[in-house]
């Protein structure tokens, strides 16, 4: 196979987004993404910046254009700014940069947003699900105050690390009622230029007891802020964008609505995830990887493992969120599936 020809799976699906988590750990608990009892991944089996690097440029070679780091909490990740001069140095084959991004819960995003953009990260999504403080502790099962994650939203926006987006991920009598006072807080504060997104609560890996009636339709998130500030829809800007977007009336801004749950968008997916420790997952709701990492330890050139990754996209067939409900009577197989924070949504 060419080092360049665009990658097709069966479904049309092409290339074009790799997720990427530099580690498997995180400061914070959310109630909805890790259980208080979990094992992290020892040093030996993480990726290290190098194959980080060398297995993005492989994807890149293949056509992926935008790449995100997640985790886990990527900004734990020791030397996280180094990759990321090093992932801002990729070009694409026609010779444009990279779309760099990072998914943050903002923990430590006063503290590092300068290094971060001076390294060459150029916006940042940051996790937000209430701003009620106490709600905001519970969620995160730290008690880690919101204030802080405020602190490095206006700090990531005062260095220029935007355009900003904020997810807030919405469990139905947990956070719904914080979902117009959200919509409120960003219309009026940081001049409309960060895009809030409601993401619907997935029901992803095995530990966070996820149950339908905890589900609130985006329709009726769309619905709620509208009776407050009326929204119109905006068409999609780019193919494969999970978020459908809606605009104010007024002319306040925009915000997002993420429906995995109830609107699946398998059809046009052009993404990949890698694991903390190498693992290509197509989908987010895989119960397996392909394990990379054997790739790049074993006696494989650049070329072999483009090829290798190649075979893995073109031979996809997954459609998780389409087929959910058939799916899920599938329980009994014994198969887990990856958590959240390992695979970094
Ligand atoms: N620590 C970073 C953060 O908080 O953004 C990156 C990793 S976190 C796993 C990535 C995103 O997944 C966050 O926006 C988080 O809210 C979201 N997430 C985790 N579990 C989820 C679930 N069950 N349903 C929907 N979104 C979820």
């Amino acid at each position: 196979m060419s080092d360049t020809a665009p990658l097709i799976d069966p479904f049309a699906r092409a290339i074009t987004y790799l997720r990427v988590s530099v580690t498997d750990r995180c400061d914070l608990r959310c109630v909805y993404c890790m259980s208080e009892d979990m094992s992290f991944l020892p040093k030996a089996e993480i990726l290290s910046l190098e194959e980080l690097d060398r297995l993005a440029s492989a994807f890149v070679r293949l056509g992926v254009r935008k790449l995100r780091l997640t985790g886990g909490e990527p900004l734990l990740r020791k030397n996280v700014e180094r990759l990321i001069a090093m992932l801002a140095e990729l070009r694409t084959p026609d010779g444009a940069p990279l779309d760099l991004t990072l998914t943050t819960n903002g923990s430590l995003l006063l503290r590092k947003a300068q290094a971060l953009k001076d390294a060459g990260l150029q916006r940042v999504t940051v996790s937000l699900d209430a701003l009620d403080d106490g709600i905001f502790r519970r969620m995160n099962d730290v008690d880690f105050p919101v204030a802080e994650v405020l602190d490095g939203i206006a700090q990531a926006q005062r260095v220029g690390l935007g355009p900003i987006k904020v997810n807030m991920v919405v469990k139905r009598g947990t956070n719904d009622h914080e979902i117009v006072p959200m919509a409120r807080f960003f219309r009026e504060n940081f001049g409309g230029g960060i895009v809030l997104r409601f993401i619907e609560y997935m029901d992803v890996g095995a530990t966070n007891g996820w149950r339908m009636d905890e589900v609130l339709p985006s329709a009726q998130v769309v619905e709620r802020i509208s009776a407050e500030f009326p929204l119109e829809p905006l068409e999609a800007q780019l193919p494969g964008e999970t978020a459908q977007r809606w605009r104010y009336r007024d002319g306040g801004g925009e915000v997002g609505v993420i429906s995995s749950v109830t609107q699946a968008f398998c059809h046009d997916c052009n993404r990949a995830r890698l694991s903390t420790e190498g693992k290509l997952f197509l989908c987010l709701f895989a119960h397996q990887g392909h394990d990379l990492r054997a790739l790049l330890r074993g006696d494989f050139d650049d070329a072999q493992i483009s090829a290798a990754i190649g075979e893995i996209w073109t031979g996809r067939d997954d459609r998780y969120s389409e087929l959910r409900s058939a799916l899920q009577a599938d329980t009994g197989s014994g198969q887990r599936r990856v958590e959240m924070h390992y695979i970094g949504g």
